[in-house]
């Protein structure tokens, strides 16, 4: 670890001008709704019923409009509208793989856009949601690590991704009616895996998750929550605290050459202060594995050598190994192993008592999978130099 090391979170509290105009509603938190209701002339003591009301009507039954909150009076519908909008991204574009998966582009304050991606499975419907426009960090197999970090995304604009997906899927109950009423779930599973480091943007995405999981509302269970990080050490146990879902590392390599290659944050937390920030996650235990994401790129880390060298790694830890054939982006600097490869690979993985599943690339056609996101809109790239540099190439 060394302090030279250019991935630090300072810029991203440049502090923004507040928007102007009526606030939006979603994304607060309940503690936070209250509070603006109360600002704006709600008594006291009716505020708790009425975050209840709203809530459920904006989170149970996705209404935008408060004239159709039927259970609150005319007089007090018509102030909410005065002071108050409920606003979710606007959705740009969608386009259909051949496979089923959705990939919207979604747009949001400031004119940025950001990917999020629906994959629909026989069992379940997985959304793939994003924290961030670009990101800081620059793993040099990734195609959002070309792209400059624009912004974090606010609570209000991470959970709009899953209230936009739930539109479009049709997939709000009539009012009136519970959550777990309305059949089986389109979208079951949301993976925080679109772009950015969810990480670096911990406040907003466990305020947008806790709205996802509270159970008058969206009532996702925690479960079914994942979010996904490159391995930012010192806000790996405040994820089991405070948000409570599982958890999945971007591991990538067995060695800190190779991880310094390719995800540079190992510069900055080598793989024994990852591990041990793993073994201590307060959650971990065999009902609740971390999974361990691997990609893999031809001759770079995927060797029988590494399978070995991974599943001694993390001896003790209860895991899964999810290995991610390589998705190819234009420009991209690696190739994605062979499927023998992999298999083989695998075999080794599961041989040692792993469960080991090949992740099934969904949406190629439509550049959906893994990694291939990216914002053709923001021009901000990072120069060929700056990843160079950084994933010491
Ligand atoms: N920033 C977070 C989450 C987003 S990436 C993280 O890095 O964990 C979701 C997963 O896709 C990560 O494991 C990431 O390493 C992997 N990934 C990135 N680019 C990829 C590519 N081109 N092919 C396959 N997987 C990729
Ligand atoms: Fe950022 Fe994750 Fe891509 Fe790395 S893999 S550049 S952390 S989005």
């Amino acid at each position: 670890m060394t302090d030279s090391i250019p991935i630090t979170q300072d810029v991203l509290t440049i502090p923004r001008k507040l928007p102007e105009g009526p606030v939006n509603l979603v994304g607060l938190t309940r503690e936070k709704l209250r509070e603006v209701l109360i600002e704006n002339g709600t008594p006291e003591k009716q505020a708790k019923m009425r975050v209840n009301q709203i809530w459920q009507w904006i989170y149970q039954w996705g209404v935008r409009d408060f004239e159709a909150m039927t259970n609150l009076s005319k007089a007090y519908r018509a102030e909410l509208a005065e002071k108050f909008v409920i606003e979710t991204p606007e959705m740009v574009s969608r386009q259909i793989s051949a496979d089923g998966t959705r990939k919207y582009l979604v747009r949001i304050a400031g004119g940025h856009e950001v990917e999020v991606v629906y994959i629909p499975e026989t069992d379940r419907g997985t959304l793939c949601i994003s924290s961030q426009v670009g990101c800081t960090l620059t793993c040099s197999f990734c195609h959002t690590g070309t792209q400059k970090l624009v912004r974090n995304l606010t609570a209000g604009e991470i959970i709009g991704q899953v209230m936009m997906a739930r539109d479009d899927l049709e997939e709000w109950p009539e009012p009136g009616r519970a959550t777990d009423e309305n059949g089986p779930r389109l979208l079951s599973n949301i993976v925080l895996m679109g772009m950015g480091e969810p990480l670096y943007n911990f406040e907003n995405v466990r305020d947008a998750m806790k709205i996802a999981m509270d159970g008058e509302g969206i009532s996702l269970s925690r479960r079914r929550i994942t979010l996904s990080t490159s391995g930012v050490v010192p806000e790996i146990a405040r994820t089991a605290e405070e948000i409570g879902c599982m958890l999945a590392i971007s591991f990538h390599a067995t060695d800190d050459e190779t991880r310094n290659r390719l995800v540079p944050i190992n510069k900055r937390w080598n793989l024994a202060a990852l591990l041990d920030a793993l073994r201590a996650y307060p959650k971990a235990s065999n009902s609740e594995r971390i999974t361990f994401e691997y990609v893999m790129l031809k001759d770079v880390n995927d060797t029988d050598e590494d399978a070995r060298r991974l599943v001694q790694l993390i001896k003790g830890i209860p895991a899964k190994i999810n290995l991610i054939p390589f998705n190819e982006w234009p420009g991209a600097p690696y190739e994605r192993s062979d499927h023998d490869r992999i298999q083989r690979f695998a075999d080794i993985i599961y041989k040692a008592g792993y469960a080991s599943p090949i992740r099934t690339p969904r949406g190629e056609d439509i550049m959906a999978a893994c990694g291939q996101l990216k914002s053709a809109t923001e021009r901000a790239r990072k120069s060929k130099r700056d990843i160079e540099a950084e994933a010491g190439l």
